[in-house]
């Protein structure tokens, strides 16, 4: 057996290396699998692991293979977030409140990734319920950045982007409610893609802003995302937002033969506002150094605007609060979760149960949520900020009149220090301008890596995309990764066995 080095390693070479049989399934889940109970007591990427389900699954796949069965994921680790449901396993959301919690049933996507023959090592740590932008608000402890661990790796999807930038899974699934999976993807320097709303069933995907909440793959490289993206999406009738979208090969661009000149025709649109004051000038030449490639690869650039896209935090501030805190009524600590051991009638039992078992920024957003849906204030707030949605997804409608893609930065800084933006809620709400407009429009979007800051911290790049063009977004992050080598590169590995 030969194992690769699999922090440099993307899906589709593994894939080639379980077709050649250079290593199996199962050696690949046993490596995979010590490599991440080293690098646990640093990184802490994980809320669990499942070391015999994912050998049996590994065996199983191996056993496909010998018969000459299975597609390029039979045999794949991957690693779902902790907020989809798994059948069996503890599912938290990284929350105090479901601290016990063993799914019943599995989710939409993790039942499709199944069915395509990848092999779960375990669940990622998130902010709880996924409110947050650095994994530092997880119930089981604050997640570190691979690259500087005295750094936040993003969030609230910060445990998948870890466990994919330090090489102790391929590739695993996120969810984006306002950037989560774009902006850990940006800050551990791994390519995620959040798909067109509706795409990816949201059936057990435990809901934080039902109207924003979209799953999507983090991986190393366009093409893996392009393939996990492939198993995930597709019309469930559980899900009555899931779209009756036939199903796409999201691959189908990749594979064409390079041509001098791919990108040829493609029109980049480049808001200003995305290379305007606030953004650091080192993630500003990052991304022009990536429009200069992309130039060369044929594109066109074009200036689009989005006027209303600053409004874009504070009305995310209203509305997914809103719809959180309608979501997490549900965790009363009558039917699941967390329940006060003690208390003296029905009333203070809802009351206990959800103040022991809900952290602050959870709490903090319920109480907002609870404030602007409350008779009075309903129409100055929940309904003023529908309003700005709509016009905000008209901007890009616009907008894409005009251009084929739009590009910036991911976030408009690297990582910052652990505990610097924990303190100041406000200022860590607005580093999501840039990612939460095509949650609010539903569009696709995607984070690739484009460089690297002198402290060492990678710098992403974002393109957005209209409705359903989530091939056309996975080829030019293709094209790009194919003259580039930003996401080739690993951190330094943590806590050797
Ligand atoms: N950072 C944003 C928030 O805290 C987005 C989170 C997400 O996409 N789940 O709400």
């Amino acid at each position: 057996m030969s194992l690769p080095n699999a922090a440099h390693t993307t899906v589709t070479e593994l894939a080639a290396g379980l077709a050649t049989k250079r290593f199996s399934a199962l050696e690949l889940t046993d490596g995979l699998l010590a490599k991440i109970a080293a690098a646990q007591p640093v990184l802490n990427a994980f809320v669990s692991v499942d070391p015999d389900g994912a050998r049996a699954a590994a065996k199983a796949a191996d056993a496909a293979r010998a018969k000459g069965e299975g597609g390029s994921l039979t045999g794949i680790p991957i690693a779902h977030k902790d907020l989809f449901m798994t059948e069996g396993l503890r599912t938290t959301c990284s929350s105090k409140m479901l601290e016990h919690f063993v799914a019943p049933y599995d989710a939409h996507v993790v039942t499709a990734l199944k069915q395509a023959g990848t092999v779960l090592l375990g669940k990622t740590a998130m902010d709880e319920f996924a409110m947050g932008s650095s994994t530092e608000t997880s119930f089981f402890g604050v997640v570190r950045n691979p690259w500087q661990p005295d750094f936040v790796p993003g969030g609230s999807s910060g445990g998948a982007a870890v466990a994919v930038a330090a090489g102790l899974v391929p590739a695993a699934t996120g969810s984006d409610t306002g950037g989560s999976i774009r902006q850990p993807s940006s800050f551990c320097g791994v390519t995620g893609i959040k798909p067109t709303y509706g795409i990816c069933s949201r059936h057990g995907m435990i809901a934080f802003a039902s109207s924003l909440d979209q799953a999507g793959p983090i991986a190393r490289s366009a093409e893996d995302c392009a393939l996990l993206l492939t198993a995930m999406a597709g019309h469930d009738a559980r899900d009555a937002t899931s779209l009756p979208h036939p199903k796409e090969d999201y691959r189908r661009e990749l594979v064409k033969p390079a041509a001098a000149k791919p990108l040829a025709g493609v029109r980049v649109g480049l808001p200003e506002i995305f290379f305007g004051d606030g953004v650091d000038a080192l993630v500003v030449a990052a991304v022009e150094a990536a429009l200069a490639e992309l130039r060369a690869l044929g594109a066109v650039t074009v200036p689009v605007a989005l006027p209303n896209i600053g409004y874009s935090v504070p009305i995310y501030y209203v509305l997914a609060p809103a719809e959180a805190s309608s979501n997490l009524s549900r965790l009363d600590g009558v039917r699941y979760g967390h329940r006060a051991a003690r208390y003296t009638d029905l009333l203070d039992m809802y009351k206990k149960s959800r103040a022991e078992g809900f952290g602050d920024e959870v709490k903090r957003r319920v109480l907002v949520g609870t404030y602007v849906l409350s008779h009075g204030y309903y129409d100055a707030y929940y309904l003023k900020a529908q309003k700005v949605r709509r016009l905000i997804a008209d901007d890009y409608q616009a907008a894409f009149a005009l251009c084929d893609v739009i590009l910036g930065p991911t976030v408009p800084t690297t990582a910052p220090r652990l505990g610097t933006q924990s303190q100041d809620p406000i200022k860590m709400y607005l580093n999501d301008i840039f990612t939460i407009g095509a949650n609010m429009a539903g569009l696709p979007a995607m984070s690739v890596p484009c460089g690297f800051a002198p402290n060492g911290l990678p710098i992403g790049l974002q393109l957005q995309g209209p409705y359903f063009s989530e091939a056309r977004l996975l080829n030019i992050a293709h094209r790009f990764q194919q003259v580039t080598d930003w996401h080739r590169r690993a951190p330094k590995e943590v806590g050797h066995a």
